[in-house]
């Protein structure tokens, strides 16, 4: 299926979350990871396009960035959006810190823990690094609230088979989870299995 893209807005209170998702009943697939671990990258291959390439733009980093996607294109493009993606402030800036939530502005915990919308979170973890304790944070938040998420492993290209699957096991171990989505950007490798996932949210 074809989608078209479009930024909505930049959330930075709980006042500027965008109505369309109840309205039109679209999914939302919120988008989370520490800063760097390829969330940009991926939502641009995901979207087809260069919108999530935030950094270079002031204010935006600390927001919630929502995205559309209006499924066709051109003059087919229907005006009601099938999906929409949000995309979180990454974590992990600071050195210390004693949880995600002390880096983050405040509306984000509520955004994650009462938005209506949210189908489903996709946090990801680079798998050319040891399992990270603010990973782990974010996903056992998560699983006590009871949440839908799917973990999916970022820039998968960069380690050959063999240490890919065993970072792929030393993570699911860490994280408690079963299941770690491998994806990469740059060889496109696990990002049709992530399309057809996120799919399946709205059906
Ligand atoms: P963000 O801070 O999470 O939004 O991360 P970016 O998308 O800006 O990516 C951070 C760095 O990782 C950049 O230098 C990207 O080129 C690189 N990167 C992102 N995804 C991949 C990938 O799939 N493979 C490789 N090799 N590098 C990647």
């Amino acid at each position: 299926m074809r989608f078209t893209p479009e930024f909505m807005l930049s959330a930075t209170n709980e006042a500027h979350f965008p109505v369309e998702a109840k309205t039109y009943n679209a999914p939302e697939i919120a988008f989370l990871g520490r800063s760097n671990v390829g969330k940009s990258s991926l939502i641009n291959a995901l979207l087809g396009s260069k919108q999530a390439h935030t950094s270079s733009t002031p204010g935006r980093t600390r927001a919630i960035n929502f995205f559309a996607l209006h499924e066709g294109s051109g003059d087919k493009k229907k005006i009601r959006p099938s999906m929409i993606f949000a995309d979180l402030p990454g974590y992990g800036y600071a050195k210390i810190s004693r949880s995600i939530s002390a880096e983050w502005p405040s509306f984000i915990e509520p955004y994650l823990a009462e938005r209506e919308t949210l189908a489903l979170a996709v946090c990801l973890v680079d798998t050319n690094i040891p399992p990270q304790p603010n990973d782990s944070q974010l996903i056992e938040f998560f699983k006590a609230m009871l949440k839908p998420y799917l973990v999916v492993g970022t820039k998968s290209d960069r380690i050959s088979g063999n240490v890919l699957a065993k970072s792929l096991a030393a993570l699911k171990k860490a994280h408690g989870v079963s299941e770690i989505l491998p994806v990469s950007t740059k060889t496109e490798a696990g990002t049709k299995e992530l399309w057809s996932r996120l799919q399946s949210v709205m059906e």
